[in-house]
């Protein structure tokens, strides 16, 4: 099995976990950048996450034009243009989520604040963009990102941070590699469904900035390793170890 091959691999499996954890439905898709073209990514036809086989996963050209493979395993996601432009605007970002997490939703449509309250999903910030397609592309539209020029306006809003919301759709996640950009998604529909029901029982104590930046500089690839092994077992996907399980980072608050 060739590098590339075992990289379809591992974003089938990237599927299957956001898919088990709820991040995404039959709807949502997680992309790769290349990783000896930067200017090309990685995403599957149009297809439920859950059923997506190597087979599907097809490359595109950072404006969305289809590169392979020929012939077409099928249609693409009509929203490819989220990720072209975030890996245009972001060269540190190699792996995007957009996903309509169910649980992160409401948060897109209100003013309250989605924040971090559980120490697992200190990455998604603090300070998370809530964009609104209306705003530049007026209130008829189908609120898909189906243009390079609404990708572009979505990259700006998402600016240097990890997570965006949608408003009335869903969210973007970005990463430096797909284990961080999978775990990053499935701690933040976790938070906002834990966020939700701690609102019900009174005033909320969100993560400090202090302790956000704490915890994400000391977590480590052996974190990232632990639940990515987990997810892939539950999903019923192999688990491949990846180059970094026990990373520099390794600390006793990974170990909890
Ligand atoms: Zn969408």
């Amino acid at each position: 099995m060739t590098d590339l091959d075992a990289l379809r691999e591992e974003i089938v499996t990237a599927n299957r976990i956001l898919a088990d954890n709820r991040v995404v439905d039959s709807f949502g898709h997680i992309s790769v950048r290349h990783p000896d073209h930067a200017d090309r990514f990685f995403l599957s036809r149009a297809r439920a996450p859950e059923q997506i086989v190597a087979g599907d996963i097809m490359e595109f050209a950072l404006t969305g034009e289809i590169l392979g493979p020929d012939p077409m395993p099928g249609k693409p996601y009509s929203e490819r243009f989220i990720h072209g432009a975030i890996y245009e605007a972001r060269p540190d970002v190699q792996a995007v989520v957009h996903n309509h997490s169910p649980s992160v939703i409401p948060f897109s449509v209100t003013k309250v604040p989605m924040k971090p309250i559980m120490h697992m999903s200190a990455p998604i910030g603090s300070d998370i963009p809530n964009w609104d397609i209306a705003d530049k592309f007026g209130d008829c539209t189908n609120l898909l990102v189906t243009s390079m020029e609404m990708g572009r306006d979505l990259a700006a809003a998402l600016g240097h941070r990890t997570v965006t919301l949608m408003r009335g759709h869903g969210s973007t996640v970005v990463g430096t590699s797909v284990r961080q950009v999978v775990f990053t998604s499935v701690y933040m529909e976790l938070n906002a469904d834990m966020l939700l029901r701690a609102r019900d029982l009174g005033e909320v104590t969100y993560l400090s900035d202090g302790e956000i930046e704490t915890i994400t500089k000391a977590r480590s690839g052996f974190t990232l390793e632990r639940g990515w092994e987990n997810w892939c077992l539950k999903a019923g996907r192999p688990y491949v170890p990846g180059s970094n399980e026990t990373g520099p980072g390794y600390s006793q608050t990974d170990k909890s």
